[in-house]
Formats: structure tokens, C-alpha cells, sequence
């Protein structure tokens, strides 16, 4: 397939960041995340006002702001990988009416391991260089290897933060989901599993 559009869907944790830049790369395609459209627009005038507008003031940006910056950034790439959008049934039916997409891939983790993988990541406030005291200890218990820094946990990996995010995430994916769930392109994907073995199952797909 050449230049896919491809949505990719997933709870935190699930590993949609690195399959999001492996299928970038091996397709050759843009890696849209919500996260970078905005910044890239922050600036953008609309009718409701810049997505800076709201950020500076720490407020979500409103749906319609958002369809509008991601229709800017697909507008600019023949292929794309969605990542972080659509993040609700409104901007799932705003994506059909700007993109034919071709494959909507869902990484299906379970909670509980969601909450293992967020729970234990660490990072250095010095350095910024991330680990995790399961899959990627430091040397020394709690120190940055490269620095020596106190590693720290950040706040939205914290239990309770986690608990969160995962609940507000299956409440405005599940419709997300429904919405693809019976069309052609859609695939669940197993993302328990280790990164190279969910990127065998993806590349599959193709
Ligand atoms: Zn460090």
C-alpha cells in the first residue's frame, strides 16, 4: 500500500508513540499527533480563537480547534498515522468528511498492564532521560545513570492520575471504536506484547 492514511487508536501505555513512528518510517508517511499539530498551529487563527489562547490559560482546546489544526497538518502529507486523534465520536465523523482513511488499527492492551507500564516509568528532572524500574532500571536504585540525579515520577503517572486517563479513555473511545469498529480497515491488535513482536502483527495487516 502506497501513502496509507492510517488511524492509529490506543489507550496510554499501550505503545502507540513508537508503532506511530515505526509505520511513519517504514511507509515514508507523516506522524500526525494531536499534541504536535498543536504546536505547530499554536498561532493558527480560527473563528473560535488560536489554540495558544487556550493553552496559555491551561483550558482543553476545544474540539472544533482541534479538527481544524489536524485538517491543516493531513492537508499538507499525502499518507499519514493518526496518533491521538480521533480522540471522540465527533472528531471520528469530522476526520470522514476530510480523509479517506484507509486502516484504523486499535492497540488493545489490558488495564492492568496499562497501569504496570505508567506506574513504573521514571525520569530524570536534570536530564530528562526516561526509565522504567521494570523494563529499563538505572544502574543505581533511583539515580540517573547519565547524571546522577534523583529520578523522579511524574505526576500523570501517579496511580490515581493513571486510573483516570484510562477511564476517561474508554469512555470517549468506546464510541470511537463502535464508530469503526464494523467498516472495512479496521484491525485490533494484540499491543501486549513486546514492541518488534506489535510491529510483526501491524506490518501484517498490510
Ligand atoms: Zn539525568
Amino acid at each position: 500500500m502506497k501513502s496509507p492514511k492510517i488511524v492509529l487508536l490506543g489507550p496510554p501505555g499501550a505503545g502507540k508513540g513508537t508503532q506511530g513512528s515505526l509505520i511513519s518510517g517504514y511507509f515514508e508517511i507523516a506522524h500526525i499527533t494531536t499534541g504536535n499539530a498543536l504546536r505547530i498551529n499554536r498561532d493558527l487563527k480560527t473563528e473560535y480563537g488560536t489554540p495558544r489562547s487556550y493553552m496559555d490559560r491551561g483550558e482543553l482546546v476545544p474540539d472544533s480547534i482541534v479538527n481544524e489544526i489536524v485538517e491543516v497538518e493531513i492537508k499538507k502529507v499525502g499518507g499519514f498515522v493518526l496518533d491521538g486523534y480521533p480522540r471522540n465520536k465527533e472528531q471520528a465523523e469530522y476526520l470522514s468528511t476530510i480523509a479517506e482513511i484507509d486502516k484504523v488499527i486499535y492497540l488493545h492492551v489490558a488495564n492492568e498492564e496499562l497501569i504496570k507500564r505508567l506506574s513504573g516509568r521514571r525520569v530524570c528532572p536534570s536530564c530528562s532521560e526516561n526509565y522504567h524500574i521494570e523494563f529499563r532500571p538505572p544502574v543505581r536504585n533511583g539515580k540517573c545513570d547519565s547524571c546522577g540525579d534523583k529520578l523522579i515520577q511524574r505526576s500523570d503517572d501517579e496511580k490515581d492520575t493513571i486510573l483516570n486517563r484510562l477511564r476517561v479513555f474508554s469512555e470517549y473511545t468506546k464510541p470511537v471504536l463502535e464508530y469503526y469498529n464494523n467498516r472495512e480497515g479496521f484491525t485490533k491488535v494484540e499491543g501486549r506484547d513486546n514492541p518488534e513482536d506489535v510491529w510483526e502483527s501491524i506490518r501484517n495487516i498490510f
